[in-house]
């Protein structure tokens, strides 16, 4: 059995590092290439496979463990909101647009979630396929990231048998509630490192149930 709690929470300082790299870079629709390119030179560190221009700029890492045959797929989105910034936090945003709905949390935890995977990958009674999708937020020009990654082909090979996603919320964040100001923004991090641990071990305990 993997101890995903152990290894994420030991993991918290990077995925914030992660976090708040890319909160500094938001980009918007499906035209995502600085995120893109962090995201691809983070799974270079890990050492991981993967596949990049999918649907313009969205991502797939592979985790391969015992079998390739068996595949649970785990969904971060990646793109921001044209936003202007003003919550003055010292990793803000100075580009004009803003991750004001979370996916600088999401990819960083897809990351996480890579990592944390990666490392017990010949434990895995299957593989994993990490998404990381631009375009969630829609686009003006034509379908969102989701369909655009898979007419690019992103579950052609291999194609997942079983699917998680999350995504951050506020309503019961250090006390205050959305939309009071700045509440959005002010996350507790500790769902940096609990939300990998949770979607790692969905994953590990899924494909091993399947065995
Ligand atoms: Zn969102």
């Amino acid at each position: 059995m993997a101890d995903f709690r152990a290894s994420a929470q030991r993991l918290h300082q990077r995925i914030t590092t992660w976090r708040r790299d890319l909160h500094g870079i938001p980009e918007t629709g499906v035209d995502t290439p600085q995120t893109e390119a962090y995201i691809c030179a983070e799974l270079d560190k890990i050492g991981v496979s993967y596949r990049k221009g999918l649907g313009k700029h969205g991502v797939v890492a592979l985790v391969e463990g015992k079998h390739k045959n068996r595949v649970f797929a785990i969904r971060a989105d990646m793109d921001g909101l044209p936003i202007k910034e003003e919550t003055g936090l010292p990793f803000a945003s100075q580009n004009g647009c803003m991750h004001a709905c979370g996916h600088d949390a999401h990819a960083a935890m897809g990351l996480a979630s890579v990592k944390l995977l990666h490392d017990v990958r010949e434990k895995i009674e299957g593989s994993v396929l990490v998404v990381f999708q631009p375009g969630e937020e829609g686009c003006t020009d034509g379908p969102g990231g989701a369909k655009r990654m898979l007419d690019d082909g992103a579950f052609d090979d291999p194609k997942p048998d079983a699917m998680v996603g999350l995504h951050t919320g506020c309503n019961e964040a250090k006390g205050q509630t959305w939309p009071h100001h700045n509440s959005r923004f002010d996350i507790d991090e500790d769902v940096l490192w609990i939300g990998p641990a949770v979607m790692a071990t969905m994953a590990f305990d899924w494909l091993k149930k399947q065995a």
